[in-house]
């Protein structure tokens, strides 16, 4: 026979001898640690819990219970009423226990918890004579029939809320304090008719009835709706079952030596090394929490610092306090984590309520790792598996004074972290110009496209009104380290008049506004940041994720300033330079265009010209940032339409420079427009067809390798890939043409470098034929990006109008754009993998793209054996700490 119920306490600890004391899964988490502290010895008020097991049970059987359950229960009861010596229902001396609900995470949405139970017309008298306080025991009862006509009858609790302010003011009273025992009575009384009025019944006077209401309504609350949506929305499974606590009541309302209070073992803001919490003096259970009162300060520095006059509770009740600091030490040490606490205070005696590790700011998770690991509490690889990478986000950005005021304009989505003040500007161009005079600006856009990129650059931060987390905006600015709210559908732009509306206010082009990328936040006004800091716990724990990690950890990186960035932040190479937005520079773009519209090779060659020394420039610079270490550059990809030139002005300038008719420049614009521009002509299809365009990329490459390596000594390691390929011909055909500007350049210049010529994998087929391409390329470069969108057959520019309902219906689990694919899309990198190294075994492996930067696709990697993963600059310390986590967990398997 299933045991289903464990009691805790008075030296009893069923969980701890069947060896499952701390099983959340079966205890829930609040019913573990209670027998956890029970075990050990705390002051623990003794009770039972009633597992998960049951209720998962009690919904398999049509919502009823196995005969054995009450039974069991009353054995519970009895284990109780033996250790307090009270009877429950007893009408000289009640026992009163509380009904706790408690799955295996904490979950907001299911049923609070009931105090008091047990309480009725008769055992109130009892507890009144066996108290002394008739003023309590009212006050007791009056709070049960509260509680538990709100949460297990379900009555509309507006009602009673309205009887006792009623009550107060008819008294000419305030506070709830002020109440006396007659003015309690008086309102039990009205209550018992408010239940009788809108429950058709009577208020249930026996005790049994009350417990087994208050069970029932426990396990009905795992699927109240407001369970099931938070279960949804935090991926907790319906199946899991929640845990019912019932427990011998303890009094902190019973005078001026009774308290009760919440505390955290260390600071859950900034993770300092010091107690942390509030309390408060004749109050019961959630009144901490509800603000019916306004609560104490736990230590007597906390209240000092607060400049408050209400005693804490380390001088109002020293002894005591010492008591629970003494707690504090040994939960700490028990649980080797930072804990968050529940206690009362009855009559100067301390109980423990609760305990659980305690929630904290990415800020306070990196310094109590940090810290614990010094203090010798955990190990160092503990406290690196500890810090949730995605959390480091936060740190890495400027963030929002906390205390800063704030008026909050609207909120979009938390594109891209960190916090920017500046003037609003609504096009790139004067985003640039502002820029450049020294100004900070922000720019706002309706949506961005490639053409933005400058503008965003300059800015400081970006704000659209449309597009979703992987809208061109939010990957960008991502990409860039540069704040941004994407989607903040409350605001409009009038372009014309420059005006941005948002809430029934105008704000004019040049107005002061703050974005918060973090949360999404829009404010008026400039909110004063906080800069975030490197050295410190942060170094100290990415020292000791190096230490553990296997993946090398490269980064996208197209610029020298993104280069520094990124070296700083610790990549070991450049994963993916883009070539691209160099093109699209405002000195160049010309240049770029007149290639793209010449009709002949000449006419290209003539434009490439001008462009080499350019490239060959911007190579340099990359490679003095990355001296020494490996840099992958991306020949050309893009549709070249995405170069075109846009109004007439922009025509006249292209054909201005190349000599020829606006009308010819335009006819050959119309002839290049694709219906399908993402899988048209573009990657290697460009190489393929215009040669000259790769091999002059080829050569600005080289000759930069070896002017670096000249002036520096140290040559960098060019590795020149070739994108989009789905052939191994492909392949020949475009190392044949950088290999051939490899020789012209080495005999030019009569020396050597040693480079590598490989490939993104970013098509199925090149997945497939991976074995034959690993014949020509030397190593291979997962594009995510694109192998989603071309497994999937889901154009990402497009994704964001169904890919939320997708996710919200359980599609996916997660948009396969952020977080990769690891089932569909994972296939075809494991096969690729496997296939080309078949073929070369040390053919190099990496990934680049959005999924560089995601902590499971990461783990993806690890497992699959990749060498290294490629990130954006901001994101290296994530992706490090990340692959050092994989590395552990694969380790710990
Ligand atoms: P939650 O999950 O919302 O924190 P709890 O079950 O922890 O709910 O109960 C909330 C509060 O009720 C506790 O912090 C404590 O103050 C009070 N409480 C619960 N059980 C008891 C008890 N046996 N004696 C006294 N107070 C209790
Ligand atoms: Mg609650
Ligand atoms: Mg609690």
């Amino acid at each position: 026979m299933t045991k289903y119920v464990y009691r805790f306490g008075g030296g009893v600890n069923d969980g701890e001898v069947a060896g499952i004391g701390g099983d959340k899964n079966l205890l829930g988490g609040k019913g573990a640690n209670l027998d956890g502290m029970a075990a050990i010895g705390l002051p623990v008020p003794p009770g039972f819990t009633i597992t998960t097991e049951m209720c998962t049970r009690y919904y398999a059987d049509g919502e009823t219970y196995p005969e054995s359950l009450n039974a069991e229960v009353a054995a519970g009861i009895a284990h109780i009423e033996g250790v307090t010596g009270k009877r429950f229902g007893n009408a000289a001396d009640p026992l009163l226990v509380s009904v706790r609900s408690g799955a295996r995470v904490s979950m907001p949405g299911m049923m609070d918890t009931v105090l008091n139970l047990g309480l009725n017309d008769e055992t109130v008298e009892g507890l009144a004579a066996t108290s002394g306080d008739a003023r309590f025991a009212w006050d007791s009862y009056r709070r049960f029939i509260q509680m538990y006509s709100d949460v297990v009858l379900g009555l509309d609790h507006a009602a009673f809320e309205e009887a006792l302010e009623v009550a107060k003011e008819d008294a000419g009273f305030t506070l709830d304090t002020e109440m006396s025992a007659n003015d309690w009575q008086a309102l039990v009384a009205e209550y018992k008719a408010l239940v009788q009025k809108q429950w058709g019944k009577p208020f249930p006077q026996d005790v049994h009835e009350q417990l087994w209401g208050a069970i029932g309504a426990v396990f009905g609350s795992w699927q109240a709706e407001r369970a099931k949506v938070y279960r949804r929305l935090n991926g907790i499974p319906g199946d899991w079952g929640t845990a019912v606590n019932v427990q011998a009541m303890v009094f902190g309302n019973m005078g001026e030596t009774s308290a009760t209070g919440v505390a955290f073992t260390r600071d859950p803001a900034t993770g300092e090394n010091a107690y942390y919490g509030e309390y408060l003096i004749n109050a019961q259970g959630e009144d901490v929490v509800a603000g019916i009162r306004t609560p104490q300060y736990l230590t007597k520095a906390a209240r000092e610092r607060a400049g408050a006059k209400p005693l804490s509770m380390e001088e109002a009740m020293p002894e005591t306090y010492a008591e629970l600091a003494r707690v504090f030490q040994i939960l700490e040490t028990h649980y080797r984590d930072m804990q968050d606490i529940e206690f009362t205070v009855q009559q100067g005696k301390l109980w423990m309520l609760q305990t659980r590790s305690g929630k904290r700011t990415a800020k306070a998770a990196l310094k109590i790792a940090v810290d614990m690991a010094t203090e010798g509490l955990i190990s160092e690889e503990e406290a690196v598996a500890r810090v949730d990478p995605a959390a480091l986000d936060q740190l890495l950005h400027p963030t929002l004074d906390p205390k800063a005021p704030r008026d909050v304009l609207t909120k979009g989505l938390p594109a891209s972290p960190g916090a920017a003040s500046g003037q609003i500007v609504f096009d790139a161009e004067n985003a640039e110009r502002l820029n450049e005079l020294g100004e900070a600006v922000i720019l706002v856009r309706i949506e961005t496209s490639p053409e933005d990129i400058h503008g965003m650059h300059a800015a400081k931060g970006i704000l659209t009104a449309r597009g979703g987390m992987t809208s061109h905006a939010a990957v960008v600015a991502r990409g860039m380290g540069r704040p941004c709210v994407s989607g903040a559908g409350g605001i409009a732009i009038d372009m014309e008049a420059q005006l941005l509306k948002v809430g029934g206010r105008a704000l004019k082009a040049g107005d002061i506004i703050t974005i918060d990328g973090g949360t999404g936040e829009v404010m008026a006004g400039e909110v004063p940041t906080v800069q975030p800091e490197l050295a410190g716990d942060f170094g100290t724990l990415m020292i000791w994720a190096d230490k553990v990690r296997r993946l090398k950890v490269r980064a996208n990186a197209e610029t020298p300033l993104d280069c520094k960035t990124a070296r700083e932040f610790g990549a070991e190479g450049v994963g993916l330079c883009r070539t691209e937005h160099m093109f699209f520079d405002a000195a160049r773009i010309t240049a770029v265009r007149q290639m793209i519209l010449a009709e002949t090779e000449k006419g290209r060659r003539e434009a490439l010209a001008k462009l080499l020394p350019e490239q060959r420039a911007d190579f340099t610079a990359i490679f003095i940032e990355m001296a020494g270490l490996p840099v992958t550059i991306r020949l050309l990809d893009p549709p070249l339409h995405e170069f075109l030139p846009h109004g007439d002005g922009e025509f006249a300038e292209v054909a201005e420079a190349a000599g020829v008719s606006i009308e010819l420049l335009k006819r050959r614009a119309a002839e290049l427009h694709e219906f399908n521009p993402m899988l048209g002509h573009r990657g290697c299809r460009l190489g393929v067809t215009y040669p000259e365009i790769y091999e002059m990329q080829a050569r600005a490459i080289f000759e930069a390798a070896i002017a670096v390596a000249e002036q520096s000594g140290e040559a960098p390691i060019p590795e020149v890939m070739i994108p989009l390929v789905a052939t191994k011909r492909e392949l020949e055909l475009m190392k044949a043409v950088v290999d051939a500007a490899a020789q012209a350049v080495f005999a030019d210049k009569g020396r050597t470098i040693d480079y590598l010529v490989g490939t993104m994998i970013e098509l199925p087929r090149a997945a497939l034929m991976a074995g034959e391409i690993a014949e020509v390329g030397a190593f291979f470069s997962f594009g995510t990006n694109d192998l989603t969108q071309t497994t999937i057959g889901i154009s990402r520019d497009d994704a964001g109008r169904f890919l939320t309902s997708y996710v919200d219906k359980g599609i996916f689990a997660r948009d396969p754009f952020v977080s990769l694919d690891v089932e569909g899309v994972g296939q075809l990198i494991q096969l690729a993998a496997e296939r080309g190294r078949a073929t070369r075994p040390d053919v190099k492996l990496g990934i680049c793209g959005e999924h560089g930067g995601d902590p499971a696709s990461i783990d993806f990697c690890e497992k699959t054996g990749l060498d290294y993963v490629s990130a954006s600059p901001y994101r290296v310390p994530i992706a490090r700490l990340a692959a050092a986590q994989a590395a552990l967990a694969a380790r710990s398997k």
